[in-house]
């Protein structure tokens, strides 16, 4: 089985690390994605993952109103260095080679995003988790993705959520809604669908850089993808 792609990003938001619990890190969960992911290393792809920090700290969220907002983002961002730990932690613990790169400088704690030094690790066969977001406020983990996707010559960003994909409306308030198995960055737009946050898609749409948006809860969908199989949907060029 070859695989279709060599590099890849995979956006993992703070959340698919709850599991069922209402917030934090869920030990069976973690598990469970790393094995996801060391399913595809084992096929040879490299892959750079962005970790969100969402199930932790939300600049936006109500836990943070009243507070400044780009002091509110940097606790956000410093959520993820966490996540990220742990995602590391999770992946040593099963033989994977994995290093954190943060974008905010923590330097007991992580090794600072050093563009060439990611790409070295990756052509070694180390999975690289990107922290700290941008390190800038006011941006989400979602453009930190497009950024190191496109800074790192991925060839796709794969954005886990917890939907198997672009629906045409709601699917839990819609019974009609259906779901896309391809769709055009273009007809996005026409059809306001939300993938990304704006910024995000708009640099992936610049950069040509393709998203597929798939399921983690799904078993085996990571792979499914990575050996171009249909899952989810593929937004196109
Ligand atoms: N954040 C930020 N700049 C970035 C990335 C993240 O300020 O470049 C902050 C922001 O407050 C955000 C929080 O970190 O709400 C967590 O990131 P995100 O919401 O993207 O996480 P996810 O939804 O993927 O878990």
């Amino acid at each position: 089985m070859k695989p279709k792609y060599k590099r890849i990003l995979l956006k993992l938001s703070g959340e698919a690390l709850m599991g069922a619990d209402a917030y934090g890190i869920n030990r069976q969960t973690i598990t469970e994605i790393v094995d996801e992911v060391k399913s595809v290393v084992d096929l040879g792809v490299q892959v750079g993952v962005v970790i969100g920090g969402g199930n932790i700290f939300r600049g936006v969220a109500p836990a943070a109103t009243g507070m400044d907002r780009a002091q509110a983002d940097y606790m956000g961002m410093l959520a993820t260095v966490m996540n990220a730990l742990a995602l590391q932690d999770a992946m040593r613990a099963i033989g994977m080679m994995a290093r954190v790169q943060s974008a905010l400088i923590i330097e007991q704690v992580v090794e600072p995003y050093i563009r060439g030094r990611a790409i070295r690790g990756l052509e070694q066969g180390r999975t690289i988790i990107f922290a700290g977001g941008t390190g800038n406020p006011f941006f989400t983990t979602d453009t930190a993705a497009a950024l190191r996707g496109a800074e790192i010559g991925a060839e796709i960003v794969l954005k886990a959520t917890k939907v198997d994909g672009i629906y045409s409306a709601d699917p839990k308030k819609d019974p009609h809604a259906v779901r896309y198995d391809r769709i055009s960055f273009d007809e996005v737009i026409l059809k306001n669908l939300a993938v990304m946050d704006a910024t995000a898609f708009a640099l992936c749409r610049d950069q040509k850089l393709p998203i597929n948006v798939f399921s983690l809860l799904k078993p085996g969908a990571l792979k499914r993808i990575v050996l171009g199989e249909q899952e989810g949907t593929l937004v196109y060029c």
